[in-house]
C-alpha cells in the first residue's frame, strides 16, 4: 500500500503513519520528494485498509498496490483450475451442461425432468429444494423431502446434482444427502457467514454473482470460501440488475473474459435466470460458450407451462435437446467438447 501525503504534511504526520504501518506488523519505506512525501507499506498489505490512513492528518490518499484477492487470483495461480465432480470437470477442453427445473415439484415431474437433462447430453443436474422466492407467499420449496426427489431422480441416470443452500443451518443435511456441488445463490453472494461455512467442506460450490455486485466484490465473496480452505469454487453470472426493463436481468457477457482473465477457477453461465424467457435461453447460451464460459446452467420442464416456479424460462427437454446441438457447433469451432 501507498499512502501519498499532502504536500504540507509536516514530519509529526509523516511519523504517525509509520506508526500505524508497524502496528499491522508491516516494514516502512519513505520517499521524500521534492514536493511531497511517499509512504510504503512493505508486507502483506491486504491487513490494511485505505480508510485506516485517510482520515489521518497530512494523508491526501492512500491505496492498494496488490489486489485484495489472492487464493482465487490468477496472479498467483496461471493455470487453469480444473474441479471435477462425479467425473464431469468444470474448467477444462469441456463445456459443462448443468440442467433441471427451477424447483423440485414432485416424482414424476423430476423422473421426466432427469430423462430430458440425460437425453439432452447433459452430464448434471440442478433442482432448487429450497427457493429463495421475492413472495413469503409463494411456494417454498419441497426442503428435505426436495433433496431426496432430487438425488434419486438424478441418481437413476448417473447424474451428480447442484441445489441451493440458503442456511448455514442446513449445511450437515446437504452434506448427509451427498449434494455433488452447493448453489449459492444471487441474494447470497455476500452472505458472509455462509460463505464461511461452505468455506470448512470440500463439496465444489457454484457461486452465483449478486445482482448489483461489481466483479471485485464476487471475486472477493468466492475469497472468503477459499480462505476457508475449499478452493472449489465456480463463478457463475446469472444476469446483472440495471435500469432495463424488457428482460429479468442483463447477461453481463464481459464478465465471462474479465473473469477468466482475473481467475484460475471455472466460470458458468446461467442464462435462464438471465433473460428471464425461454425464447432468449438459446440466444444468450450460444453468446456465453462463444465468450469462452466452462459451462451453462439452464432451467428445463417437462412442462414448463406448469412449473411451480419460474415457468416462464424453462425450456421443454425438447428445446433443450436442439439447442444442445448448436452449442456442440459452437463448442468444437473453439476447440473445445460438449
Ligand atoms: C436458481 O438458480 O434457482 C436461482 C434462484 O437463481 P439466482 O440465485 O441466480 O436468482
Ligand atoms: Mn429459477
Amino acid at each position: 500500500m501507498i499512502i501519498v501525503m499532502q504536500p504540507d504534511a509536516d514530519d509529526a504526520a509523516i511519523a504517525a503513519v509509520e506508526a500505524k504501518i508497524r502496528l499491522h506488523g508491516l516494514d516502512v519505506h519513505v520517499s521524500r520528494g521534492t514536493e511531497r512525501t511517499l509512504i510504503g507499506a512493505v508486507g502483506d498489505e491486504r491487513k490494511l485498509d485505505p480508510e485506516m490512513f485517510d482520515p489521518m492528518p497530512g494523508v491526501e490518499k492512500s491505496m492498494h498496490i496488490v489486489k485484495p484477492y489472492k487464493l482465487v487470483a490468477r496472479e498467483w495461480h496461471k493455470a487453469n483450475t480444473i474441479i471435477d465432480v462425479g467425473g464431469a470437470a468444470f474448467g477444462g477442453k469441456t463445456v459443462q451442461v448443468i440442467a433441471g427445473p427451477c424447483s423440485v415439484e414432485t416424482p414424476p415431474q423430476m423422473d421426466a425432468a432427469a430423462a430430458g437433462v440425460k437425453a439432452g447430453g447433459a452430464r448434471l443436474m440442478r433442482g432448487g429444494a429450497f427457493k429463495p422466492r421475492t413472495s413469503p407467499y409463494a411456494f417454498q420449496g419441497k426442503g428435505v423431502d426436495g433433496l431426496k426427489l432430487l438425488k434419486d431422480a438424478a441418481g437413476r441416470h448417473g447424474l451428480p446434482v447442484v441445489t441451493e443452500l440458503m442456511d448455514v443451518r442446513m449445511l450437515d443435511t446437504f452434506v448427509d444427502h451427498g449434494v455433488d456441488i452447493i448453489q449459492i445463490g444471487t441474494r447470497n453472494m455476500q452472505n458472509f457467514d455462509l460463505l464461511k461455512a461452505v468455506g470448512q467442506v470440500q463439496i465444489p460450490v457454484i457461486l452465483k454473482r449478486g445482482m448489483s455486485a461489481t466483479i471485485a466484490e464476487w471475486l472477493m465473496a468466492a475469497e472468503y470460501i477459499a480462505a476457508g480452505g475449499n478452493h472449489n469454487i465456480i463463478f457463475c453470472e446469472r444476469g446483472i440488475r440495471t435500469f432495463e426493463t424488457a428482460y429479468r436481468n442483463v447477461l453481463d457477457v464481459t464478465a465471462i473474459p474479465v473473469l477468466k482473465r482475473e481467475t484460475h477457477l471455472p466460470v458458468i453461465v446461467d442464462p435462464s435466470h438471465a433473460g428471464g424467457k425461454a425464447w432468449m435461453v438459446p440466444a444468450l447460451s450460444l453468446a456465453a460458450v462463444a465468450a469462452g464460459a466452462d459451462g451453462l446452467l439452464i432451467e428445463i420442464h417437462p412442462k414448463p407451462n406448469e412449473a411451480w416456479c419460474d415457468a416462464d424460462q424453462a425450456l421443454t427437454p425438447a428445446e433443450f435437446a436442439n439447442l444442445m446441438g448448436q452449442l456442440r457447433a459452437v463448442a468444437r469451432a473453439l476447440g473445445r467438447d460438449l
